[in-house]
């Protein structure tokens, strides 16, 4: 559904990625493993158009997206959730789902309700603002506002940090249930746990490429790789 074929990206002259490839494939999550500073969440702003793709390509269902436009992308039907979860904190949960599902087709599998169904906390919180929820809740709004947009890939940039470990538990559950639906997803994530629990296949970055890859399980038994280029 998305693949990358020898990325290089960074911020104005400094290079980031040198060569990175990876694949995910429909109904598969993809972790994104490495580092601190390895260029995770780089890669992630190439693929969403937010830095340009200057060696390489970023196709998505077999069509380059490497000189497409951020809204376009999305508009394609790639949700990205980033690290810093980009609510808007003036608005109320109501009026932050409104936004996102203004775009919605009339048919489309999520809507408000939904959202609200699923993520139960957040139709308590529907006349709060987004200022005013806590770190778990604001992730729910995160991608729940992420789902209004009906993606057919979901990304999500470390959706753990900072929660509480039962939120943690209640994320995954969440993501667990979008996996079972089929959703297909990419996940960078710090939580080694969490990651390798979810996520099918794993890619690890290290200085700007891709230097492992294989099964969840693979790299749960592989403590050698775990320790050279995770630091677990
Ligand atoms: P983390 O878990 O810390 O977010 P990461 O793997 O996502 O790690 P990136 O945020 O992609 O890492 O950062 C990769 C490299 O790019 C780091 O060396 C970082 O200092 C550098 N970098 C990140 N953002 C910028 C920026 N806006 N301008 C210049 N360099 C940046």
């Amino acid at each position: 559904m998305l693949e990358i074929r020898d990325l290089h990206t960074g911020y104005g002259e400094t290079r980031v990625i040198h060569g990175l490839s990876l694949k995910a494939a429909p109904g598969r999550m993809l972790a994104i493993l490495g580092r601190n500073g390895a260029g995770k969440t780089t890669t992630l702003k190439a693929i969403m158009g937010l830095l340009p793709v200057l060696e390489g390509d970023v196709a998505f269902d077999g069509a380059s997206i490497a000189r497409t436009r951020p809204y376009e992308i999305a508009r394609r039907g790639v949700a990205y959730v980033p690290e810093t979860r980009d609510i808007f904190p003036s608005l109320t949960v109501k009026e932050n789902l409104a936004l996102a599902a203004r775009t919605a087709p009339p048919d489309a599998a999520w809507t408000m309700e939904r959202v609200i169904e699923f993520f139960p906390r957040l139709g308590e919180r529907l006349a709060n603002g987004g200022n005013q929820l806590s770190g778990g809740e604001q992730q729910m709004l995160a991608i729940g506002r992420a789902l209004l947009m009906n993606p057919r890939l979901l990304i999500l940039d470390e959706p753990t940090e900072g929660l509480a470990p039962i939120i943690v538990r209640q994320i995954h559950d969440k993501l667990a249930a979008l996996k079972d639906e089929g959703l297909t997803m990419i996940l960078v994530e710090q939580n080694f746990g969490f990651a390798t629990s979810l996520a099918d296949e794993v890619i690890i970055v290290g200085r700007g490429r891709s230097v492992w890859e294989g099964s969840s399980a693979a790299i749960r038994h592989d403590v050698d790789t775990q320790h050279k280029w995770l630091g677990v």
